[in-house]
């Protein structure tokens, strides 16, 4: 049991309140310190290893959990939204047990942007010893690219003698657990050796570390933070929408953004390539899939005239539920399942026009695929598209099968399929369907047709139907009668297809010059209309 545990500040690393317990304890060696707190003999500054084994320790009473260690006390909720989630993951599994499932979490253990030493700020130090009668290290003071205290703005930060090994994934065994008060006694660090008013831009970098460190934004996986920086990029001209990035433009543009002192400060210098130099970090933040450091992030997040806030504001949230939850339904009219809760597939994006609002897809397994926008105007919109997608296999059928029955109008069949009659003709453009559309003589006759009582119109279906095959037969019967022969031959058929079923008796004449051969030999043609 963990006894002694003095209570953890706000921001206050989990590393600098066993420091403060060693002050009350003392204890002989540093490996019996870290063994004592975190089961293990060595243990990382700023993301500590062996959190299982401190709460499982921890007074009865408390109220920590990991999670509320790792978000509060450590360093990797700075890390965490530029990794991708299942890494981010395993780098918790990591920091809980000690035990590494691989080595993609480096990035958190191997920033090379990381201090060597602690940093304090001495307006903060004073702070806190009127509020709680002791000093403790800052966790946001530690942050690569943290030069100003982002709480006293106008503070350079000062640096004291306790190392932070960056390359390694332990803390230096001779260095123990220090205090933030030990250190100021042993060795207090001077004012900081930066003179002046600190630019702007650090002071942005430290703000925009310290909102990422109490907001834990979703992390992003490497594609994902690539098409939001290309959206962003696109936008000045900077990439194409396709996703290529004009690099060496990219790279101009950055370094006349911030200054050679800035980046310098930073250790972010851009060394252009037409300079005959190596890749810049901008290139290979772009090129490679390892995670890389957030101040690197950061850098072109600012750049790019983001915060954090609104960078990571553009996803689609995970919580957020704009269209409800599933089963959604089916809307393709023709579907047997139409209206039916049974499309479980939805994928958001956000609207191109504006990135706040998003846009669902609804993927059904008929193949029916259907898009809504934001915002829902009405609870019913749940059963309204804005616009299709794929109509899919059974749509299409449906349609083939409307478009060759010629007692239907075009407007009839747009109807029925719930699109309108420009969608109808482009949609039988797209199946290759017989154009110019055949239907009956003329709007007016399908239109009489359809007045017809029901027995009235079988009747006349029926009747239309016997003609048709007569004059079939009689062509096949005696292929050698031209179109005045089998004109004469069938005159009573003649006259009543020529009144009633004009379109498909042209179709069906003997061609006008050679009395034998049909006008448009086409067997399908003969299969259907038969
Ligand atoms: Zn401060
Ligand atoms: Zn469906």
């Amino acid at each position: 049991m963990l006894g002694c545990l003095p209570t953890l500040q706000p921001d206050e690393l989990l590393y600098s309140v066993a420091a403060r317990r060693e002050d009350l304890l003392r204890f002989p060696t540093a490996e019996g310190a870290a063994r004592e707190v975190f089961g293990l003999t060595k243990t990382n500054i700023l993301v500590p290893m062996g959190l299982d084994y401190f709460i499982a320790n921890l007074p009865p009473g408390h109220t920590h959990t990991i999670n509320s260690i790792i978000n509060g006390h450590t360093m990797l909720p700075l890390y965490a939204p530029f990794m991708p989630p299942a890494v981010v993951e395993s780098t918790k599994v990591y920091v809980a047990t000690g035990a590494m499932a691989d080595n993609q979490c480096s990035i958190v253990f191997q920033d090379r942007y990381l201090p060597h030493t602690l940093r304090l700020c001495h307006d903060c130090v004073r702070e806190d010893r009127e509020r709680c009668g002791r000093a403790y290290w800052h966790r946001v003071h530690q942050a690569p690219g943290v030069l100003v205290c982002p709480v006293h703005t106008g503070t350079w930060l000062s640096r004291s003698h306790v190392g932070i090994r960056r390359h390694g994934k332990h803390c230096r065994k001779e260095d123990g657990f220090i205090s933030c008060e030990r250190a100021l006694y042993e060795m207090p660090p001077g004012i900081s050796e930066m003179v002046g008013a600190p630019p702007l831009q650090l002071r942005r970098i430290a703000a925009d570390i310290q909102w990422l460190l109490s907001h834990n934004p979703i992390p992003l996986d490497h594609s994902t933070l690539r098409a939001r920086y290309v959206a962003l990029l696109h936008e000045r001209s900077l990439a194409t929408p396709g996703g290529v990035l004009r690099l060496t433009q990219i790279e101009r543009a950055v370094q006349d953004y911030y200054s050679d002192e800035i980046l310098t400060l930073l250790d972010c210098q851009l060394h252009l390539a037409s300079e005959g130099k190596t890749k810049t970090w901008i290139n290979l933040l772009f090129h490679s899939h390892t995670s890389h450091s957030p101040l690197q992030h950061l850098l072109l997040i600012q750049f790019l005239e983001q915060t954090p806030e609104t960078f990571f504001a553009d996803q689609p949230s995970a919580t957020r539920k704009p269209f409800g939850d599933g089963p959604w339904p089916c809307l393709n009219p023709v579907a047997d399942h139409r209206g039916e809760l049974i499309v479980e597939q939805l994928n958001i994006q956000s609207q191109l026009q504006d990135k706040a609002k998003l846009i669902g897809t609804f993927i059904c397994t008929c193949g029916f695929v259907y898009a809504r926008r934001e915002p829902n105007r009405t609870d019913n919109d749940r059963y309204q598209f804005d616009f299709v997608r794929f109509y899919g296999p059974v749509w299409d059928q449906a349609l083939r099968t409307m478009w060759d029955d010629d007692t239907m109008i075009v407007q009839e069949i747009a109807d029925a399929l719930g699109v309108n009659y420009g969608t109808i003709l482009r949609q039988g453009a797209r199946l290759n369907l017989l154009f110019p559309r055949r239907c009956l003589r003329s709007v007016r006759d399908v239109r009489a047709l359809r007045k017809l009582p029901g027995p009235k119109r079988a009747k006349w279906l029926s009747k239309r139907q016997t003609y048709r095959q007569r004059w079939l037969d009689k062509r096949k019967a005696q292929p050698e009668l031209g179109r005045q022969g089998l004109r004469d031959a069938e005159r009573p058929v003649y006259v009543w297809l020529m009144q009633h079923d004009h379109h498909w008796l042209q179709r069906h004449m003997p061609d006008k010059r050679s009395g034998g051969k049909k006008h448009n030999p086409s067997a399908t043609h003969e299969a259907r209309d038969a």
